[in-house]
């Protein structure tokens, strides 16, 4: 009996330390709190409606800053720790890692790339958002929790790269497609995607995840008042300086989504 349970353990320890496809190096701290954040915006960005079963965002390296670290390809809702993957500047995976990675990496490499001051990317096919990438309607800021959305959301559409403007799935899974679509957001903080969804950017994880959550109820505000009438937008100056005061406070949503989202497990 003793030595059954002993071969048990054994073998369970062996399983342990065996290099499994997701094993990694142990993180340096700066690393792991980004890693960290990384986990509670996935987990905000499905408890608020933003991603379902699909969805990504990612954070651009603490440590190398031509890096990004992203889940594996999941439901947001179920990323950890050690779902969280490292990429190089040109999408390609670090290290040995043999994980599935989200085929749309590219969207997160050529935005890192264009844009240095980028630190966070969420992309995501909410679905207030897509009528505004189907039709000529623009994405405009509505109220002063959007302002970030400037002079309206550009419209990145996949065929326009195409010059026999072939049919595709859509995806952006390559790095041409990828560069394409960053030169479309260009300095833009959303960049709508035809048929598809939207990518957002910020300066932080939490930056990225506000505009995220207030790109869908912009969306839907929008819809709304385009049922009643005609809407009046945000001036570009209050569309700068409501950007300006709401951001420095999106750390307030960002505790509360994270509470709701914990709450919600
Ligand atoms: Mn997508």
């Amino acid at each position: 009996m003793i030595k059954h349970v002993c071969v048990v353990t054994v073998a369970m320890a062996a399983a342990m330390a065996l290099p499994q496809a997701g094993a990694q190096a142990p993180r340096d701290s700066r690393t792991a709190a980004v890693v960290d954040e990384l986990v509670n915006a996935n987990r905000i960005l499905f408890a608020q409606g933003v991603v379902d079963g699909f969805g990504h965002i990612s954070a651009r390296s603490p440590v190398d800053p031509s890096h990004f670290f992203m889940a594996r390809s999941i439901a947001p809702a179920d990323v950890k720790p050690v779902d969280i993957m490292e990429f190089d500047r040109d999408g390609k995976v670090v290290g040995t890692d043999a994980r599935q990675p989200y085929a749309e990496r590219f969207i997160h490499s050529e935005i890192y790339k264009a844009r240095p001051l980028v630190m966070s990317v969420v992309h995501a096919h909410s679905a207030s958002v897509i009528p505004f990438s189907i039709t000529s309607v623009p994405l405009k800021p509505v109220y002063h929790m959007s302002g970030f959305l400037g002079k309206g959301a550009p419209v990145f559409d996949i065929r326009d790269g195409n010059a026999t403007h072939a049919d595709s799935d859509l995806l952006v899974k390559n790095e041409r497609l990828g560069a394409q679509l960053a030169d479309k957001l260009g300095p833009a903080a959303v960049v709508l995607m035809r048929g598809h969804g939207f990518t957002a950017v910020g300066a932080s994880v939490p930056v990225a995840v506000f505009r995220s959550v207030y790109t869908e109820q912009n969306a839907r505000i929008e819809i709304e008042a385009l049922k009643l009438g005609t809407p009046t937008f945000l001036t570009e100056g209050e569309a700068k300086m409501t950007e300006e005061t709401m951001e420095r406070l999106s750390v307030r949503s960002w505790d509360m989504w994270k509470k709701q989202a914990d709450q919600a497990r």
